[in-house]
């Protein structure tokens, strides 16, 4: 069973959660997401699979914020494999269109489901992508974390946008999209809906966010044509990081809403990659200055990236 333990010098959780070391290492001629397994629907299209080793799990004890020194509290939340695909071997980046909005479908169902439940805080849509990100299983999947406490990173950029917000009653997301468009060295492509760039401040080689045209929050505001233009830019954009190096990019995929709780109207929905590969041969490690001090040594420039990505061919 997990347990969150106060880290009362950076003051946030962390969980403990030992039983994940006994993961297996998938045989090879088995996966539990493939059609017949025992553990899927025979025929699926996207299927939300529980996961087998939570980090938070609806059993565990309930959630208490109180902290302090030596204190700990139950991971009580949620944990959801999303499969893509019930292709084994399909990339992210093979995705048909079609598919893409089905997973967009089922990322905002559950979203709904897990806003509704009363002790989530946060839902955190994301991937982990690539054997040197840790990734064990290469089934097409990314996963759902229902948090019982809004994440120190979003809780950090939340702060920042409302601050903005009650400085000049300006939205900081709208107001950087503006610039990068205006500016347009670091957009890779964009279309009716949504608008993929390299952030001019990026931590992560090559990293990338795709932002929402229109100030909206979450995935549940997506209209029908947002969601299939969402479809659309994702499918590009995983295209050209695969054919940027000629393999499969390493990658975390995050998708970034409003907490499940409360009005944030200052918030913007937008999605970010991070990336860990650095150039062909090499991979970025989180290190000394980024692991020890929380600093960031970025190996890429976002403005020759950005041209790199526009013409590397998204096929
Ligand atoms: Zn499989
Ligand atoms: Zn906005």
């Amino acid at each position: 069973m997990s347990e969150l333990r106060w880290h009362p010098l950076l003051r946030q959780w962390v969980a403990v959660a030992a039983h994940r070391q006994g993961r297996p290492q998938m045989p090879h001629d088995w996966c539990p997401f493939d059609p017949g397994s025992g553990r899927v629907p025979d025929d699926y299209d996207v299927y939300l699979y529980p996961n087998d080793f939570p980090a938070f799990s609806n059993d565990a004890p309930p959630f208490s914020p109180d902290t302090g020194l030596f204190r700990t509290t139950g991971a009580r939340g949620t944990t959801d494999v999303v499969l893509y695909s019930p292709n084994h071997n399909l990339l992210p980046s093979q995705l048909t269109l079609d598919q893409w909005r089905k997973v967009i479908g089922l990322w905002i169902r559950r979203t709904n489901e897990l806003f509704a439940n009363p002790e989530i805080q946060y839902v955190v849509v994301f991937e982990n992508t690539g054997v040197a990100i840790g990734v064990t299983m290469p089934h097409p999947h990314g996963q759902i974390y229902g948090f019982p406490f809004i994440p120190p990173l979003m809780e950090r950029e939340l702060e920042s946008a409302s601050q903005y917000h009650r400085g000049n009653g300006a939205c900081i997301y709208c107001e950087i999209l503006a610039r990068e468009v205006e500016d347009g060295s670091r957009i890779v492509s964009a279309n009716d809906s949504f608008v993929a760039f390299l952030p001019f401040f990026g931590r992560f080689p090559t990293e990338m966010q795709i932002c929402a045209r229109r100030h909206f929050q979450k995935l549940a505001d997506m209209s029908e044509a947002e969601a299939n233009s969402l479809a659309s830019l994702l499918s590009l954009v995983r295209k050209k990081y695969d054919n940027l190096y000629g393999f499969p990019m390493p990658l975390m995929m995050m998708l970034r809403q409003s907490p499940a709780k409360g009005d944030h109207p200052y918030f913007h929905f937008h999605i970010d990659f991070l990336p860990i590969q650095r150039s062909p041969k090499k991979i970025k490690y989180l290190a000394g200055i980024e692991s020890g001090c929380g600093t960031f040594l970025n190996d890429t420039r976002a403005e020759e990236q950005a041209a790199i990505l526009r013409q590397t061919d998204p096929k």
